[in-house]
């Protein structure tokens, strides 16, 4: 069955187009990259040109593979790594080279680079200590952060005397005791077991709203990053491939890249057969049918290869008459809350598509049954 272009198609909103896209009630800018590059090898840049807002308040996340760029980043923001080129603001003033005691910024690694022979309390007020803040204060500072950090009880003991949670409680604490603008946090969680991270990172999230100060953190973890953040940088490469609202990321990733870092997705390939503005036209190499979908790469090009992106979530049973294409079921599977089938084009492309049992109108297809899908335009994404 092939589908014609000329449908008239719901318009979506779209990604803004450059990679500054302010978060929904943002604050001012707070940190600013610009432009920044840094390499450690004169051959290759690690950090690429990276054009960066960081907003006041917001929770921003640094997304990507291992070796993308993020602590780099991360390490610049700080002050304890310096751009090659480029430079880096704070409420508009170059901070690029002022020292990382300067900043007024909190750093919370994954090892917990905590001093073993101090007590916690002692560990806690050592920030307070360097900057000479005076007894009193620093024991109502010291105990604030405890609290905040729900290590009340704990004062006396040694680090080696707590478990890796608790640990990573104490470092939290003493990155916050001296109340910095900015707490950076560079995959904090990593070393925890899941469970204990699920709990953590439901605890980060509470106390940045509690705080109000911004939070800039690195990941690998595409859950941890959508969990926590109001927004979320994908780095690829030392590039960010795309900054915006956690929804946004997934449900329209703008390159091949980010659809395939965050989660599962179905990516139909094909031929660009029409551009328009905020939509574009795909013809499926797999049936030669045509979809439309929006489209936010300002340079595909008519007549070059293109993919169809879609999220097992937003395939679903073609209505009669409805543009579809057809797939055979390979395997139906049971997970409790949905159920996902398993697909196969006629040229072999492989499909998957989660559905809640109850809400298909039907019994579950079987394998070998062969079934009509349709690629809902407004849930789909074209890209190169
Ligand atoms: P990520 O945090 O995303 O895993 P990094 O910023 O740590 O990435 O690293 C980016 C790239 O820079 C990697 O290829 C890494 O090997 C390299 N790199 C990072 N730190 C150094 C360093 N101090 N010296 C040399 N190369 C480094
Ligand atoms: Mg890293």
């Amino acid at each position: 069955m092939t589908a014609h272009s000329s449908r008239v198609l719901p318009r979506v909103p779209m990604p803004l187009p450059d990679n500054i896209a302010a978060p929904e009630q943002a604050g001012p800018v707070l940190a600013r990259f610009e432009a920044v590059h840094k390499t450690y090898d004169e051959r290759n840049w690690v950090v690429d040109n990276l054009d960066l807002n960081i907003h006041q308040g917001e929770f921003l996340s640094l997304l990507g593979p291992s070796g993308s760029g993020k602590t780099t980043t991360l390490m610049m923001l700080a002050g304890f790594d310096a751009p090659d080129r480029g430079r880096i603001l704070m409420d508009g003033q170059d901070i690029s080279k002022l020292p990382a005691y300067k900043r007024d910024m909190g750093v919370v690694f994954q090892s917990y680079a905590l001093f073993p022979h101090m007590s916690v309390a002692e560990n806690v007020a050592f920030p307070l200590n360097l900057r000479k803040v005076p007894a009193t204060e620093s024991r109502t500072r010291v105990t604030e952060a405890l609290a905040l950090a729900r290590l009340e009880g704990f004062e006396d003991r040694n680090p080696g005397q707590l478990s890796g949670g608790q640990q990573q409680r104490v470092a939290l604490a003493r990155a916050l005791v001296y109340r910095p603008r900015i707490l950076l946090m560079d995959e904090p969680l990593g070393a925890l077991d899941k469970a204990l991270r699920g709990h953590m990172q439901l605890e980060l999230k509470a106390i940045h709203k509690q705080l109000g100060i911004t939070f800039v953190y690195v990941t690998h973890d595409q859950d941890e990053a959508m969990t926590m953040s109001d927004r979320v940088a994908v780095f690829n490469e030392g590039k960010i491939a795309q900054i915006d609202r956690p929804e946004t990321i997934y449900n329209r990733p703008s390159t091949r890249f980010v659809a395939n870092f965050l989660g599962e997705t179905n990516v139909l390939e094909g031929t660009l057969v029409g551009l328009n503005g905020t939509h574009a036209q795909i013809l499926l190499t797999e049936d030669g049918s045509i979809h439309e979908a929006p489209c936010a790469d300002r340079e595909m090009v008519v007549g070059h290869p293109a993919a169809l992106a879609i999220r097992p979530e937003n395939l679903r049973m073609a209505l009669p008459g409805e543009a579809a294409v057809q797939a055979c079921v390979v395997d139906s599977i049971f997970h409790g809350a949905h159920c996902k089938l398993r697909l196969r084009m006629a040229k072999g492309c492989e499909l998957s598509m989660t559905y809640n049992p109850g809400s298909l109108g039907r019994a579950s297809p079987q394998p070998g049954e062969s079934v009509s899908l349709a690629l809902p335009c407004a849930q789909a994404m074209i890209l190169r």
